[in-house]
This record gives C-alpha cells, sequence and structure tokens, in this order.
C-alpha cells in the first residue's frame, strides 16, 4: 500500500499543531508535509505581554522547522497558489502534490489598505509594533492615546481592549495617567460583540470603570498624519498623540484566488467537519468562515484553531485507516482578557448556541492573570 500525502499550509497555531497531531496519528509511509513561509512563528498570544513589559519580542518566536524532528517534512516558502483541480500547491516556485489539504494560512495583515495607517499608527499586532508601543506608554508625559480598530473582521476580538487596558496600567505606573486619555475607537456596536451582548457589556463597565473612553460604531476611513486626526466614515473625526493601530486583515492572496474562497476571500467550511467544498481539502482557524445562528461568524481565535487542529487531523487519520471519522469541532473556546496590573478577566462557552453563542464572563480577578501567565508559559515552552 502506498502512502498519501497531507499538505498542511502554514505553521502558525492551527497549522502547528494540525502537522503534529497528523505525524502522531499517521503510520509512517504518509507523508506530511508544512509549508511556512517564515522562519520564525511569532505566538501571538503573547503579544499583551510584550507591551505589558513581560515579554521581549524574540521571546515569543519559535522556529517553525523545529518541528522536522518529529518527522515532518518542512518546506520553508510563500505558498502563492492552491490548484484544486490537479491537487497541487504552488510554493516558492515549486509545486507540491497532495492528497488531503489543510489550509491554515491565517488571516493576513493589511495596514497599507488603510490610508494614513503605515505613517502614523503603531501596528500592535506585531511583536515589534508591541515594543514600540510599550516604550511610547512608559516615556509618555500626557497626551491622547487612541486605540484603533481600523476594520472588521480582526483576529482575538479581546485584543483591543487588552492593548486599551494595559495602556492605561502602564501610564498609571508613572503617573502620566492623569494628564493623558485612553480612548477605543472600532465599527463594533459593543466590545467583543461575536462573543454575545452579555460579554459586551461587560467589558464595556470594566473600561467605563478605569475611565478609558469607548467610541463604538466608528468606522475609520483615514488617519490625517499631518493635523493628527483620525477620520471616520460619518464625517466625525478625533485628534489623537499616539495610535496602538489594529491594521485592516484580509485573506492571504492564494486563499482569495482559489476556488474555495467566499465572498469575503476567506473560506467557508462545515462549521463541525471543517471540510471545505473540495474533496479531502479543509481550512481551519483564521483562514476559514465559519456563520452562527446570530448572522455573525466565529471570531478568529487561536483557541479555535487548537481544537480545529486536532478535529481535521483526527478525520483524516480515521479515513485513512477506513475507519468512520467522528470528531467534530463543537464551537466551544475560552479566552483571557488581560487588564494589566496582575489582573485579568477570563470568559468561556460556546459559540454554536441555537441562538448565538452562549458565553460567560468570570468575575476579574489576579487568579485569570495567573492563569494566562500559565496558559502562556505553557505554550512556550512545551507545545511549540
Ligand atoms: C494581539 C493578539 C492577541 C491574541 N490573543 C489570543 C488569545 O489570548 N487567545 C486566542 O485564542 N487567540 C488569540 N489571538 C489570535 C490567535 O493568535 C490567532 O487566531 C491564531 O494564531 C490563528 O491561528 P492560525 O493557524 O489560523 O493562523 P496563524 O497563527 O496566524 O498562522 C498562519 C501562518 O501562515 C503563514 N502564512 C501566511 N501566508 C502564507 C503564505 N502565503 N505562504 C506560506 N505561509 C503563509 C504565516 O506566516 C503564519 O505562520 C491573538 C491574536 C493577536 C494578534
Amino acid at each position: 500500500m502506498t502512502g498519501k500525502t497531507i499538505a498542511v499550509l502554514g505553521g502558525g497555531i492551527g497549522g502547528f499543531l494540525a502537522a503534529r497531531r497528523l505525524r502522531k496519528e499517521l503510520p509512517s509511509r504518509d507523508r506530511v508535509l508544512l509549508i511556512e513561509r517564515d522562519r520564525e512563528h511569532a505566538f501571538q498570544p503573547s503579544l499583551p505581554f510584550v507591551l505589558s513589559g513581560r515579554r521581549d519580542p524574540a521571546a515569543i518566536e519559535r522556529p517553525v522547522a523545529g518541528i522536522a524532528k518529529l518527522g515532518v517534512d518542512v518546506v520553508q516558502a510563500d505558498v502563492t497558489a492552491i490548484d484544486i483541480s490537479s491537487q497541487t500547491v504552488l510554493a516558492g516556485g515549486e509545486k507540491h502534490d497532495y492528497d488531503y489539504l489543510v489550509i491554515a494560512l491565517g488571516a493576513q495583515l493589511d495596514p497599507e489598505a488603510m490610508p494614513g495607517f503605515e505613517e502614523s499608527a503603531i501596528n500592535v499586532f506585531t511583536p515589534d509594533g508591541a515594543a514600540i508601543a510599550r516604550d511610547e506608554l512608559r516615556t509618555l508625559k500626557g497626551g491622547r492615546v487612541a486605540v484603533v480598530v481600523s476594520r472588521l473582521p480582526y483576529k482575538c476580538p479581546a485584543a483591543p481592549y487588552e492593548f486599551a487596558f494595559i495602556a492605561d496600567a502602564l501610564l498609571r505606573k508613572t503617573d502620566a495617567r492623569s494628564r493623558t486619555s485612553v480612548d477605543v475607537y472600532t465599527p463594533e456596536p459593543l466590545p467583543m460583540p461575536t462573543t454575545g451582548p452579555a460579554i459586551g457589556h461587560a467589558v464595556a463597565s470594566m473600561l467605563a470603570a478605569r475611565k478609558i473612553g469607548f467610541h463604538p460604531n466608528t468606522q475609520l476611513q483615514r488617519i490625517d498624519p499631518a493635523n493628527r486626526r483620525l477620520k471616520f466614515e460619518d464625517g466625525s473625526d478625533a485628534e489623537y498623540d499616539l495610535i496602538l493601530g489594529i491594521p485592516p486583515h484580509r485573506a492571504p492572496d492564494a486563499v482569495s484566488s482559489c476556488d474555495l474562497a467566499g465572498p469575503t476571500g476567506f473560506v467557508p467550511v462545515d462549521k463541525a467537519t471543517l471540510e471545505t467544498t473540495a474533496d479531502g481539502v479543509y481550512a481551519i482557524g483564521d483562514v476559514a468562515s465559519i456563520g452562527l445562528a446570530d448572522g455573525k461568524f466565529l471570531p478568529k481565535a487561536g483557541v479555535f484553531a487548537h481544537s480545529q487542529a486536532d478535529v481535521v487531523a483526527s478525520r483524516i487519520a480515521d479515513e485513512l485507516a477506513g475507519r468512520s471519522p467522528s470528531r467534530v469541532f463543537d464551537g466551544s473556546g475560552s479566552c483571557f482578557l488581560e487588564l494589566g496590573n496582575g489582573k485579568a478577566g477570563y470568559a468561556k462557552g460556546n459559540f454554536y448556541g441555537e441562538s448565538g453563542p452562549e458565553v460567560r464572563m468570570r468575575r476579574e480577578g489576579y487568579h485569570w492573570h495567573i492563569g494566562k501567565v500559565a496558559f502562556e508559559e505553557y505554550w512556550l515552552r512545551f507545545r511549540w
């Protein structure tokens, strides 16, 4: 019996875990191929810790090729095309055949898509950007700090709010807070709306308790660096001195240009099996698009990329072993909400509720921060 090739595209949270699990479950005659563009992958849930000063950028990066020692074939190359009809992937100018394909290419940051962003905002969704923002906040004497969500969707619905809470905490350390306003501008009607209104109201109260301004339904149109103004689509504007910016996101080009892409460029999948419309082709994590009962979409978060990777690897292994695939993704997930000053919140629930997400926020406390520290430490030391 000849072996099969399972190609995994993207070596981030979803792709890395899928490749690792596939290698564990499949016999050695089957080949697991991981194609990743970057030499190092940064563990993004650690970015709030870069802002708070707990981590330096280098400390949250891990070499993708490390997985080769488990028996995964690693190709470091840019995936430029996915051809479903010929079952091939073009990467670094070379064609790679596959029998099964797991697309885990994530969501691409696209700062150029927002006029003025690159000239004026610090892109806090990158390790270097989070470190620059940390240094700016440590030395700021006063002014207006704006945490700005450029556009929906973006990954990790909690992240902009974590950045605002941490900025507030850093400014209180140097006594600059009394001379500095902190405001969040977002097109969302409430914080973290994809987790349901109860969480949104809870986070809005946490912002208000810290005197962080919250400006919902503000869709950024452009940033005017010369006059230091955020310009919104409804004609309103706001002044700033320092922008912690969340850039626009889009689907990677190789995905939006392939036959599987939906109207947004991301890949619609079966909500339980993660199968795309093509046989043997799955999409997991941020690149996948899953509609929910309330008309919104499953948030782009590592916790889902992780469980989806396990589901897909297990289904492929079952199929290759002649078993009927049984494992499904049930829409459950949880996340910490880092609040700065050693405190955090924690939300947990089921996003596949009959009328929408059923997620509950636990009371903020020091123990949740310790939980996030332990979670992050575990990932960086043992999982990666
Ligand atoms: C500030 C911040 C905080 C976060 N905190 C949390 C948290 O606390 N909890 C949580 O659950 N989630 C969190 N997330 C979200 C989480 O990091 C992502 O949802 C998760 O990384 C998605 O995994 P993925 O595998 O789909 O994509 P990624 O982890 O982004 O991996 C995609 C990979 O594909 C590679 N790639 C892209 N295009 C190509 C190409 N053309 N060719 C080859 N390779 C390519 C990329 O280099 C990357 O390595 C956070 C995100 C941010 C930005």
